[in-house]
């Protein structure tokens, strides 16, 4: 396999864009690699520039659940793009789009459309501060909510993965504002309820984390987090972000059965195009501008373009029966065979799964349920296993503390193919 292409891609970009990237995990700098560059990509195919061709599980970081340049996508985005690019101003685009959502989503009785994730989950503090008249937030050490200032306090994601969890730039009065909370340590959350004694707008959570690779919420957790909030006045905030469309048509909170007062959203919505939402409860998003004092915008926001894109894809999850019975059985199928695998190879490592999310910890530990056990992972052996991968034509994602993501569009062909390169790379690693 040649890089060449690559490789003086790279070169160029790095003359004018930091890092030559426009977002940081994308450098492979965890891995120590030279990145690719992609070209094209399709179905569950992606090629970079020197014409190599990988089975792609990454997604774009999970948006694509239907594949790369889904026909039907393509076709509402073209569309939309003849009669016009933005207007800023309202289009019935939004309020169709608005309306799966809600009809989709337990808990969401209206939303607002933004440009990302970081807007959504920005968006819903600042509201959730709004409506409680509190400062202060809980988050989870470990959890990534997007780049916002409050959220860049032990975040997760590409943070973690370039050992840059609270970023410069953060003012201390930011930092003082977030609260820090260990996923799955109830006893941790309602520490901080006691001692703040009144001062707490919301708990922000991963319902299941993706961003310190994939950990399951522990049994009572989630209900356990809805107590306290509840207990105590606070919201409860899902970020569902990468779980929103890919556990179940309503997310986690459908999964798992448990109400938050607001959700983000973001990634699959779009269809592949810049989206991101948050909703929850009418009584609280009537407090944004126009009707109510907390003030956002957007002037692309509900942008034409990846709204027609956002709306196919829900109606094609809508339309498409057997969608999450199908993820659900390739994913089981590539635990299967990575288990297998780890057991004929005598590999210590831990595979958690949740749907068609699932991550491979490189760890002597038995089990992953917090971020203090998946730090124990050896990022030197993961990258190793990310180089194998890739030269065995899998595209997976450049760091141990993100998710592998299963799509509809995986043949049952693409998933012998990651679980014989998965074989492959594992006996290799051992040598
Ligand atoms: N929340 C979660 C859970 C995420 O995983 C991400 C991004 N991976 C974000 C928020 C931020 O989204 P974006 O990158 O679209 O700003």
């Amino acid at each position: 396999m040649s890089f060449t292409k690559s490789i003086e891609a790279f070169e160029k970009a790095q003359q004018v864009i930091p890092g030559g990237v426009n977002s940081p995990v994308r450098a492979f700098k965890s891995v120590k690699l030279n990145p690719v560059f992609i070209e094209r990509a399709k179905g569950a195919e992606i090629f970079d520039i020197d014409g190599n061709r990988y089975i792609d599980f990454v997604a774009s970081w999970g948006p694509l659940i239907f594949g790369h340049a889904h026909e039907r996508i393509l076709a509402a985005i073209n569309e939309a793009a003849q009669k016009g690019t933005s207007y800023g101003a309202p289009t019935q685009y939004e309020t169709q789009m608005a309306e799966l959502i809600v009809e989709m989503f337990p808990t969401v009785e209206k939303v607002r459309m933004v440009n990302s994730g970081t807007e959504a989950t920005m968006s819903a503090i600042r509201l959730a501060r709004g409506y409680t008249k509190r400062e202060k937030i809980v988050k989870f050490i470990g959890n990534y909510h997007g780049h916002g200032d409050s959220f860049l306090i032990k975040a997760g994601s590409g943070a973690i993965t370039l050992g840059i969890p609270d970023s410069p730039g953060v003012t201390k009065g930011n930092a003082q504002d977030t609260l820090l909370a260990e996923y799955n340590s109830l006893d941790s959350v309602q520490k901080l309820f006691d001692e703040e004694n009144g001062q707490i707008a919301a708990v922000i959570v991963e319902p299941v984390s993706g961003n310190m690779g994939m950990v399951p919420p522990n049994p009572g957790f989630l209900e356990g987090l809805r107590e306290i909030c509840t207990a105590n006045g606070a919201l409860l905030i899902f970020d569902e972000v990468i779980t929103g469309f890919r556990l179940a048509k309503g997310g986690a909170q459908e999964y798992y059965g448990i109400s938050p007062d607001l959700t983000t959203l973001g990634k699959i919505i779009g269809g592949g195009l810049p989206v991101g939402a948050y909703g929850g409860k009418k009584e609280i998003m009537d407090m944004l501008a126009p009707v109510g004092p907390v003030y956002q915008a957007g002037t692309l926001s509900g942008n034409p373009l990846a709204m027609a894109a956002g709306i196919t894809m829900l109606t094609m999850i809508n339309e498409t029966a057997d969608f999450y019975s199908e993820l659900e059985r390739k994913a089981a199928k590539l635990e299967k065979g990575i288990r297998q695998n780890l057991e004929e190879t005598g590999t210590p490592a831990v595979l958690n799964r949740v749907g068609s999310m699932m991550t491979l910890f490189f760890t002597e530990e038995k089990q992953v349920t917090s971020f203090d056990e998946a730090m124990t992972c050896d990022t030197g052996k993961y990258a190793e296993y990310f180089r194998l991968s890739l030269e065995s034509g899998i595209y997976l994602a450049p760091s141990q503390f993100e998710c592998l993501f299963v799509s509809y569009a995986h043949t049952d062909q693409d998933i012998d193919c990651i679980i014989e390169a998965n074989k492959k790379a594992l006996q290799n690693l051992k040598k």
